[in-house]
């Protein structure tokens, strides 16, 4: 008998916006409530509908706390990152239930993503304290020349539902070991996971001001934290859509770092494990419900192997379990959120009035446990047009399109005949190819025999063409560079 997960829910919490090292309500008096995409009955909280107002007030905050914070020793400013953690590590089970509950993904994975989280601020606790300008030799004996990094100054973090907790560390840490203070907006979907954080931070100790917290819709919120004087940076991981909006809008002084969508291939060449390219498709494809930026959404197979390997696939992923991501086993829980739902199945449609052949899935789940929640079988296109819609737009869901291709050349071509340029792999034993592929692939991050997804939180982060701007890296020690502004000193004596 299948285990039915029952959230008692008598009273919905109402949570607050956090400013000036306060947790308060909204100027506008209005909330918005943040739904259990498993079960949409099921209401996560109340949170603050924010207006232009509270984020005025944000800001200012973190611009009078930004004089003391950028002249906070940083070995105190190490420390708040460090009690930080501490404070997830130690809730990671119940911080783990909130992010499963909030966003559907396993409470393995959730638990992961919040250790992630912890060891990031661990990991910028320690890199930003050795982040340094250099020294240049000259010709004067008497004259030193170097370079200092200094903070920007107030800096708008504005990130989405798929990564709830490690996105928003992944920013938030560098910007505030290297001095700068924060004025945080997370995605209406999941907010009450990032208020966790800023909790976390509040908890270890860091002063009024320097972290600010505000919830609310993009359309009332978002154009003052990217167009307000005091902003000197904005960061953002969202659509491409929305992040060439904030670009566009951005002042001429102020910096902007953006990470987009990806549209990424996994090529299989002839000489490639079949069951390793199998898995590597399902695990890149599939996992966190095909919602992750660098998901494998085409596989591009050499003719000859393709029979073999669609049976794989097919095999492989009629034994994912879909469910719950409280029930053990699950390897697939629900779309984050209707509007997610809707659109899987529109590019299901798309994909058959295309013509391609759907091999496998593609139906929305609506009877038994998966009534109440945004369910979709994962979905398997072959004989896919390489200029389709479903072979060339971000889906963001768990459907793949398998596309045939004669020759390596003819694969990389239609791998890079896309606007985005994130993530991509390919699977093969071929010494030459493989060393070929990482540089005939426009892509920003590029695996052999390895998922498309998954990167390192000490190695530089982000996407050719339209998945960034090709400006700073985030992730790893080249993440601290967004948030510092270089000056060159000629000291004479
Ligand atoms: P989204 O663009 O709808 O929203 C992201 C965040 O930006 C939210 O907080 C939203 O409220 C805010 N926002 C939206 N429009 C805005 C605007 N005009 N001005 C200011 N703020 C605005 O994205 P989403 O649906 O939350 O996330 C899915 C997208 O994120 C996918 O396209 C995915 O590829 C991308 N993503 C990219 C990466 C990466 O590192 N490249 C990682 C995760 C997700």
């Amino acid at each position: 008998m299948k285990k039915v997960i029952v959230v008692l829910t008598t009273k919905v919490a109402t949570f607050n916006n956090y400013i000036n090292g306060e947790w308060q309500e909204s100027v506008s008096k209005k909330t918005f409530n943040s739904v259990n995409p498993a079960n949409n009955e099921d209401i996560v909280g109340s949170f603050q509908a924010s207006n232009k107002q509270d984020v005025q007030l944000a800001i200012e905050s973190a611009q009078t706390a930004f004089p003391s914070w950028s002249q906070t020793a940083p070995s105190k400013r190490a420390s708040i990152l460090n009690q930080a953690a501490s404070i997830l590590e130690q809730n990671v089970q119940a911080l783990a239930e909130e992010l499963t509950r909030e966003e559907g993904k396993h409470v393995d994975d959730a638990k992961n993503e919040v250790l992630r989280s912890a060891q990031t601020l661990r990991y910028y606790a320690v890199e930003g304290q050795s982040f340094t300008g250099e020294t240049f030799p000259n010709d004067d004996s008497n004259m030193k020349v170097s370079t200092e990094r200094e903070p920007l100054g107030v800096v708008s973090v504005i990130t989405p539902w798929n990564f709830p907790l490690s996105i928003p560390a992944r920013k938030i840490a560098p910007a505030l070991i290297t001095g700068n203070t924060v004025v945080f907006k997370p995605s209406s979907d999941t907010p009450l996971i990032a208020l966790r954080l800023v909790e976390a931070l509040d908890k270890a100790g860091i002063p009024k001001g320097v972290i600010n917290f505000v919830t609310g819709k993009a359309s009332d919120v978002g154009d003052l934290l990217v167009t307000h004087p005091s902003v000197r940076a904005v960061t953002f991981t969202g659509s491409t859509a929305a992040g060439e909006d904030i670009h566009k809008k951005a002042g001429f002084t102020t910096r902007t770092q953006m990470e987009l969508g990806g549209k990424n291939p996994l090529i299989v060449m002839d000489d490639a494990d079949l069951n390793l390219a199998a898995t590597l498709v399902v695990n890149g494809g599939f996992s966190l419900t095909g919602q992750a930026c660098t998901g494998t959404s085409r596989v591009i197979v050499l003719r000859d192997v393709k029979d073999e390997f669609v049976q794989k696939l097919v095999e492989k992923t009629s034994a994912l379990k879909i469910g719950h991501g409280f029930e053990p086993g699950v390897k697939i829980g629900p779309l984050a959120n209707e509007k997610q739902l809707k659109n899987v199945l529109k590019y299901v449609e798309y994909g058959k009035q295309d013509g391609a052949t759907l091999e496998y899935g593609g139906d929305h789940l609506t009877s038994g446990e998966y009534q109440m929640g945004f369910y979709v079988k994962p979905a398997i296109f072959t004989n896919v047009n390489p200029n389709s819609r479903i072979a060339k737009e971000e889906i963001f869901g768990p459907v793949v399109a398998v596309i045939e291709v004669d020759t390596y050349e003819e694969a990389i071509a239609i791998a890079n005949d896309v606007e985005y340029g994130l993530s991509a792999s390919i699977v093969t034993n071929n010494l030459r190819i493989a060393n070929q592929f990482t540089k005939d692939i426009q892509a920003g991050t590029v695996k052999v025999n390895r998922t498309t997804t998954g990167n390192l939180m000490n190695a530089p982060f982000g996407g050719l063409k339209k998945s960034s701007t090709s400006t700073f890296r985030e992730s790893g020690r080249v993440g601290l560079e967004f948030f510092t502004q270089l000056k060159t000193v000629y000291m004479g004596y």
